[in-house]
């Protein structure tokens, strides 16, 4: 009886906290004015640094994206920094540049020591007064994507700017996109409170002053996108995700257990970092990193424990556990019930191997 109380309790705090914060977060910051100037026709120079490894199926087709922008030529540097791809990335980068008007700088390093250790070399060639991360998987849904990213740079309370994300390539894909909705609603209304720690490696824009001030991208975590924004939204600037910026994100067709494995265990590694930062967080910041904190890193595992309460009571034939655990598992059929529960396996499965130490930050499956 009472392992049934508490199951049921944990379980009704680990759903009620993230429902009551969305929907807390769509009815009143969703609400509020942007508050940003932007200018869209404030263009600074900008470096795009596209960090590869083994990208060379991918590669050509990203350099043809950025070539399309809308963005003035002269102001506009692409630095493709490859680490010891075993395809032909660079060469393949370097071809391309030959044949386009685009500056292009294509950097390799020797030894692979992943992604943020790649921005970081690509970030002291860098001359860009706006710097843009956009990973060789993804592509900008639009023209004027980049320019009106940095548009929003104009404003000086702005440090970092990121875009929304759809998924593309995956047949079944609809689970995702339940996720986002409720994902992409959450992103837009913490950056109109103030900032939201969630950052994409499709479209990260930063001030280049303010990387430099963070020391540059931190290579201690995965989710160097979103640590980075983070750290300067704690220095007191916005980072902010937007609507209207949306990027495409190619699904892998291979492991994509594992990839949304290794996906929350950098988002787990980001939050754990954030965490001690709180208590010296700006006010309108810190309401939004502890709710992230605690959905990140605590919430998950009160449905395990809810699970387990559950199962050990209706081993010992306890019938209410048994009808609880029953609802729980034929809720699965509904979709937006079994998105979430996935992403709270990810989470625990994350968590659980950033524990055991596997899976360095930049491990690629
Ligand atoms: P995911 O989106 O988190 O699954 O990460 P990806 O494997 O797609 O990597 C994101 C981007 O970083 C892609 O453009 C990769 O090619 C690139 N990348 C991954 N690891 C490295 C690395 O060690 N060095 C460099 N230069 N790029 C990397
Ligand atoms: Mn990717």
């Amino acid at each position: 009886m009472i392992f049934e109380a508490v199951a049921l309790l944990l379980a009704f705090i680990h759903f009620s906290i993230p429902l009551a914060y969305y929907w807390y977060a769509k009815a009143v910051w969703l609400k509020k004015p942007w508050n940003i100037k932007a200018d869209l026709n404030y263009t600074p120079r900008v470096t795009v640094i596209v960090p590869t490894y083994n990208e060379a199926t991918l590669i050509q087709q990203k350099l043809d994206d950025i070539a399309a922008q809308d963005y003035p030529r002269d102001s506009l540097e692409v630095i493709v920094v490859d680490s010891a791809s075993t395809d032909r990335t660079p060469e393949i980068a370097e071809e391309w540049a030959r044949g386009n008007n685009l500056q292009v700088k294509v950097l390799r390093e020797p030894v692979r020591r992943g992604k943020a250790h790649a921005l970081n070399t690509a970030l002291s060639h860098a001359t860009g007064e706006v710097v843009v991360v956009s990973d060789a998987d993804s592509t900008w849904a639009t023209r004027d994507t980049l320019r009106r990213a940095v548009a929003v740079l104009a404003d000086p309370s702005v440090g970092a700017v990121t875009c929304i994300k759809v998924p593309a390539g995956r047949s079944p894909g609809r689970v995702e996109e339940t996720y986002r909705g409720y994902y992409n609603t959450l992103r837009v209304a913490e950056s109109k409170k103030h900032s939201t720690p969630v950052f994409h490696g499709e479209l990260a824009a930063f001030r280049r002053k303010l990387l430099d001030e963070v020391k540059a991208f931190p290579t201690y975590t995965g989710s160097d996108d979103s640590h980075t924004a983070t750290l300067i939204a704690l220095k007191g600037y916005r980072a902010v995700a937007l609507e209207d910026l949306v990027c495409v994100e190619f699904l892998p067709t291979r492991g994509y257990t594992s990839w949304r494995v290794r996906r929350a265990q950098h988002l787990v590694q980001h939050f754990a970092y954030t965490l001690k930062r709180v208590p010296r967080a700006p006010r309108g910041l810190k309401p939004i990193l502890v709710a992230e904190a605690y959905l990140h890193l605590l919430n998950p595992w009160l449905l395990l424990a809810a699970a387990i309460l559950l199962s050990a009571a209706a081993a010992k034939g306890d019938v209410l556990a048994a009808a609880a655990l029953s609802a729980g598992i034929l809720l699965l059929a509904l979709k937006p019930y079994r998105t979430w529960i996935a992403s709270q396996l990810y989470l625990i499965l994350g968590s659980l191997r950033n524990l055991s130490g596997k899976g360095i930050a930049w491990e690629k499956t």
